[in-house]
């Protein structure tokens, strides 16, 4: 099989040929038919943000594609089933990667091989984040600063499903057109200091799902509600806040890891984005498609500023 390996970290990913892997009893096959990339993917390679990996590497966490191989203890799967991963044991950008029950998913019809490999990371932390951490509810105001990216927009589907209003930023005019086609109701450009004021004026919000918490997290808390509840999803450095900005709503702000919802969560996770494919308001947005060969390209583009959508690398 090709696979891109790494052999250390910030090395070159490389495509090699080897070996087809095989299920063990407790594992499930997958023949790769696309790859989502996300930011982490890279911090692994790269080694930073406490990051450590097994060498050689094989990077990605979410794939779909089609089971060839189940182990003889695996119950519920089908070979030749339709499915996703959250997470492999092998890495998912491989034309084979081997996953644990417990991390596959089947995958909803109405979606694409390449909008199955979005799910994993990028649906998934933002229903953590709207519902587990935030307990978003309908007709609360949700910003989503930083909204063009994976997470972003399947936060937008995520909490316009659930009956939010939605404020919700992006850095390019091609990112704002495309939170208002998904149905924000009030846009602004994070990279205008002003913005700051445009949300603002357009009312109070109760949740904020922060993307940059280094640059925007002492400006979003004069934006919050009496109850008011910010989630920390995505953070490259550190802040300074004024804690009055808190003391004075009631506030409170909170981290969100998705590494750390527990089975159960996951469960209740997974199958929320499953009843929302079938409902089609989970509807992932592709913005860039890569060859295998060319996986290195695909983790700069998802470090590139102008998000729109998610990154994938597609095998069919
Ligand atoms: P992505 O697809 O690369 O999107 C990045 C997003 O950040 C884009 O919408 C980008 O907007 C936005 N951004 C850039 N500058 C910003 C600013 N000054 N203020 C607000 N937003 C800004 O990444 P993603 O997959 O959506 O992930 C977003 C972040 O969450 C990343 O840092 C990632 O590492 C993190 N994350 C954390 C978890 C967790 O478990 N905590 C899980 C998944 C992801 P423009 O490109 O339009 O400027």
């Amino acid at each position: 099989m090709k696979t891109i390996q790494a052999e250390f970290h910030g090395d070159q990913l490389k495509l090699n040929q080897r070996p087809d892997l095989m299920a063990d009893d407790q594992q499930i096959l997958i023949k790769v038919a696309a790859a989502g990339v996300n930011p982490v993917d890279t911090y692994i390679v790269a080694g930073t943000n406490n990051y450590t990996a097994n060498f050689p590497h094989t990077p990605g966490k979410d794939a779909a594609g089609t089971i060839v191989g189940l182990g003889d203890n695996v119950e519920g799967f089908e070979l030749g089933q339709r499915v996703y991963c959250a997470g492999t044991l092998s890495g998912a950008s491989a034309e084979l990667c081997l996953a644990s029950p417990n991390h596959v998913y089947p995958l909803p019809n109405s979606l694409s091989f390449e909008q199955g490999a979005c799910l994993g990371t990028p649906y998934a932390t933002a229903w953590r984040a709207l519902f587990i951490r935030a307990n978003s509810q309908a007709a609360e105001t949700v910003l989503i600063h930083g909204a063009s990216g994976g997470v972003g927009l399947a936060a937008i589907q995520l909490a316009k499903a659930a009956g939010c209003r939605v404020f919700a930023t992006a850095g390019s005019d091609a990112g704002l057109a495309l939170l208002k086609q998904q149905g924000a109701d009030v846009v602004a450009n994070h990279h205008l200091p002003e913005h700051y004021q445009a949300l603002q004026q357009a009312g109070k919000v109760d949740v904020v799902l922060e993307m940059l918490a280094n640059q925007n997290l002492g400006d979003d808390l004069p934006l919050l509600n009496k109850g008011g509840r910010v989630v920390v999803i995505g953070s490259r450095g550190s802040v300074e806040i004024n804690p009055r900005d808190l003391m004075a709503r009631d506030a409170c702000i909170m981290g969100m890891a998705l590494a750390n919802a527990t089975p159960q969560q996951l469960q209740q996770i997974h199958a929320a984005i499953y009843a929302g494919a079938e409902a089609g308001f989970v509807n992932p947005v592709i913005a860039k498609r890569f060859a295998l060969a060319d996986t290195t390209d695909a983790h700069h583009a998802v470090m590139q500023a102008g998000a729109t959508g998610n990154v994938v690398i597609n095998l069919g």
